[in-house]
């Protein structure tokens, strides 16, 4: 058995298993929804699969025909989805503990990778979903962004900003924290300073969640979709953008793996990007 969770705790999950397939998807959908340049979905048969804690906590928002995005309305982690017709949940993996016993398989939508993401390793890559699914895909419109300023959205279209100034950096953190807020492999975010964010639209629908026992850790979302947006902290006059919300180019690339210490037993990096155990050096 394996136990899922949240970011903040108030939703707890297991699923008997075991997990049959585990795949990275670069579609647009999981992009904004996690924040991330992919999600990871491991799947296992529905029948095993149940909710422990807090299930009148998850929000769930229509993201396409037959197809729900849920997620924590409290901490904005992104929470498992029931494929009622093919007897599956499909969890993200980023969201369960420990050993999950089958590795990423696939990378599937590289049709709509970020082009700010490079996959480098031999798995096989499809456009789409894989021909073996036999699924077809829902078109979507990416966001129209006018300028050269960076630019962002959430997945419903309610919220969107844009950021002034150049990037500071840009991390992949694989730290526990980051695992289970963007319930994905890693977070992967661009650094700015706060006070070049304007929210363009849809303010009010941010939330905001702080982590109680850390001192900056947290995460914002909208609370309609509950996609990944930027947190600001004035205090550091630092804004933490989800490259994955960004709709044109974040105007970096990533500069380092971070807490790779603490990094998913199915994570693996395969790139030639520099790797520290926890924080980089100053
Ligand atoms: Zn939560
Ligand atoms: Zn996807
Ligand atoms: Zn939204």
């Amino acid at each position: 058995m394996t136990h899922g969770r949240c970011l903040c705790g108030d939703i707890h999950y297991e699923v008997d298993g075991p997990f049959t397939i585990a795949t990275h998807c670069h579609c647009s959908m999981c992009r904004k929804h996690h924040g991330t340049p992919f999600a990871t979905w491991a799947a296992a048969p529905l029948a095993g699969f149940r909710y422990t804690k807090g299930e009148d906590k998850v929000g769930r928002y229509a993201s396409s025909p037959g197809f729900h995005r849920s997620f924590c309305t409290n901490c904005g982690s992104a929470m498992p989805e029931a494929l009622e017709s093919a007897g599956m949940v499909t969890c993200p993996a980023g969201s369960l503990e420990g050993d999950i016993g089958v590795e990423p398989s696939m990378h599937m939508f590289v049709g709509s990778k970020a082009p700010w993401h490079e996959i480098t390793d031999d798995l096989p890559q499809y456009e789409e979903f894989p021909p073996q699914f036999g699924m077809q895909a829902t078109p979507r419109a990416e966001a129209e962004t006018t300028g050269s300023d960076v630019q962002g959205s959430c997945l419903c279209g309610e919220v969107a900003y844009t950021i002034s100034g150049p990037p500071l950096v840009m991390y992949y953190c694989h730290c526990l924290r980051c695992r289970l807020g963007r319930s994905a492999a890693h977070a992967a975010n661009v650094f700015f300073k706060a006070d070049g964010l304007t929210w363009l639209r849809g303010a009010e629908l941010v939330r905001d969640y702080q982590l109680p026992e850390a001192k900056f850790f947290g995460a914002a979302f909208c609370g309609r979709c509950g996609s990944k947006l930027p947190r600001v902290s004035l205090e550091r006059n630092v804004a933490t953008v989800p490259a994955g919300s960004v709709d044109n180019d974040p105007g970096m690339r990533v500069q380092a793996h971070i807490f790779v210490d603490s990094k998913a037993a199915w994570d693996r990096i395969t790139d030639q990007v520099p790797q520290f155990a926890g924080m980089p050096p100053r």
